[in-house]
């Protein structure tokens, strides 16, 4: 059983290792980019809906980096759905997709400005720091 719960062959089991060390590298990645700006952050915020991977309350910001898999951002080649139990996966992709729409409003409604990262825009250093300065720079003028 995996960390999110699922039981999976060890094929597939592999797979899932790999792709979880792609999302803790993209996670890095943002995390740099972020200190870089002048952005302070806590990681991990468990007291916030939905554990945003950076956030900051006083400045009221949250951002989460998402993994193209376990997210199935749309229109991305990592976006794919594993061949056996294919059933399982579009129905656990569906409900982390409307998951992901709940915790971004319940956030927004607490008035926290709320930024997704995709690990394939995070691992894109040009792409990466568009985002980021995108982000800070439309609604503060301090990160
Ligand atoms: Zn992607």
């Amino acid at each position: 059983v995996n960390h999110h719960g699922l039981v999976v062959d060890p094929t597939t089991s592999r797979r899932l290792a790999r792709i979880r060390q792609r999302d803790t590298s993209a996670e890095q990645l943002v995390r740099h980019q972020v200190h870089a700006l002048g952005g302070r952050y806590r990681i991990n915020n468990r007291d916030l809906p939905g554990s945003p991977d950076l956030a900051n309350r006083a400045k009221g910001w949250a951002i989460f980096v998402h993994g193209c898999f376990w997210h199935a951002h749309l229109n991305c080649g990592r976006a794919t759905v594993p061949k056996r139990n294919r059933k399982f996966w579009l129905d656990k992709f569906a409900a982390n997709r409307a998951r992901d729409r709940r915790v971004k409003a319940t956030l927004r409604r607490l008035g926290f400005r709320v930024g997704v990262i995709w690990e394939c825009e995070a691992e894109d250093a040009v792409r990466l720091s568009r985002v980021v300065s995108r982000f800070f720079t439309e609604a503060f003028t301090r990160p």
